[in-house]
């Protein structure tokens, strides 16, 4: 007695396997890239901060009042900052992490309450 053996019903299976795998390779991959992105963003707000302690040691040293330019340092490193924290939301949501809407933490993917504030999800 031989079993029937169903090829359309494996090759299924072969399929389903197949776009699982390759799934996980995107999420791996979306991950990564947000990383990358944080790393980047990093660096620039760091850059920034160093540009902003020069121009102010700068004008300081030569009796320079030129606040325009520190307050656009300023706003550019506020911008730098959102972006970091948006970056660091999809993060949270690319490892299936819940993000604090009131402190920002990130909690398991179970969680009903924060860890930090206690805020509920
Ligand atoms: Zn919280």
């Amino acid at each position: 007695m031989s079993e029937r053996i169903d090829v359309n019903e494996i090759w299924d299976e072969v399929k389903k396997a197949a776009g699982k795998a390759e799934k996980k390779t995107n999420e791996l991959i979306d991950r990564s890239k947000i990383k990358i992105s944080i790393m980047n963003v990093n660096s620039e707000i760091k850059q920034k901060y160093q540009k902003l302690g020069e121009i102010v040691y700068y004008n300081k040293n030569n009796k320079i009042d030129d606040e325009d330019i520190i307050r656009i340092c300023i706003a550019e490193l506020d911008g730098l900052h959102i972006k970091l924290e948006n970056l660091k939301k999809k993060a949270n949501e690319a490892a299936k992490l819940k993000t604090c809407p009131n402190c920002g933490t990130a909690n398991g993917k179970d969680a009903s309450y924060c860890s930090k504030c206690g805020s509920e999800f």
